[in-house]
């Protein structure tokens, strides 16, 4: 291979992964200004649903007066198509994670794209084709970002790590300092079952994030009620 070809390719592979991450940051960073200017607090609940915890952190939110976001795979929906439709009757925003959670940066381009449609398909019945959109593991690459902005979904990523998937858990109150440092957040959180001690960090989470907002008068909002 010629110095110039494989510089070329070089390039395009780069360009292919750096420049919808720099469209991420520059995103994120006017979502950012908006979460802080107006202190708000958007709870995030990807991978589900689920059949224990979901319906945990609904009756949770119920409680509380919250609306909350869910990012679905579309596998997950048609597994508990009924959860669905209690998340949405209860007012919460569902946005589409692709179908297999497959990380666009590690299969082909193509791959990632057919995940994502069949995601998109399989959520059909509760959210439109240019439903907001979550990519997973937080990665896009050129197709798959041309293939969003194709079905003119807003993209949402978040500003807030829960650590609910590192191996080591944090303490709740560490999230909520950082809510508390920052002025305003989307968090990332999980709802898919994993093991006992994770499901409920992610309800002590909640609670404990729900009860800093109320203290110190963050607004709760789904993410719908956010400027695209
Ligand atoms: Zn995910």
């Amino acid at each position: 291979m010629t110095t110039a070809l494989a510089a070329t390719i070089g390039l395009a592979g780069s360009a292919a992964y750096f420049s919808p991450w720099l469209w991420r940051r520059h995103r994120m960073n006017r979502v950012r200004r908006e979460l802080v200017r107006n202190r708000i607090l958007v709870l995030t609940y990807d991978d589900g649903p689920s059949s224990a915890l979901t319906p945990q952190l609904l009756d949770l939110l119920q409680r509380r007066g919250a609306r909350a976001t869910f990012f679905m795979l579309g596998r997950h929906a048609q597994q508990h198509p009924q959860i669905v439709d209690r998340v949405i009757e209860e007012g919460h925003d569902v946005g589409c994670h692709s179908d297999q959670h497959l990380n666009a940066w590690k299969v082909l381009p193509w791959e990632a794209v057919a995940d994502i449609d069949a995601g998109y398909k399989r959520l059909s019945p509760w959210i439109q084709p240019d439903g907001m959109f979550r990519p997973p593991h937080g990665k896009m690459t050129l197709p798959t970002y041309w293939s969003i902005r194709r079905r003119g979904a807003p993209v949402w990523w978040w500003t807030i790590d829960s650590g609910d998937t590192h191996d080591l858990l944090p303490s709740a109150s560490q999230v909520a300092d950082r809510l508390r440092s920052e002025g305003g957040g989307i968090v990332l959180m999980h709802d898919l079952d994993r093991t006992r001690p994770r499901n409920d960090f992610v309800l002590e989470l909640t609670a404990v994030l729900l009860d800093v907002a109320q203290k110190e008068s963050f607004q709760i909002k789904p993410l719908r009620e956010l400027c695209r």
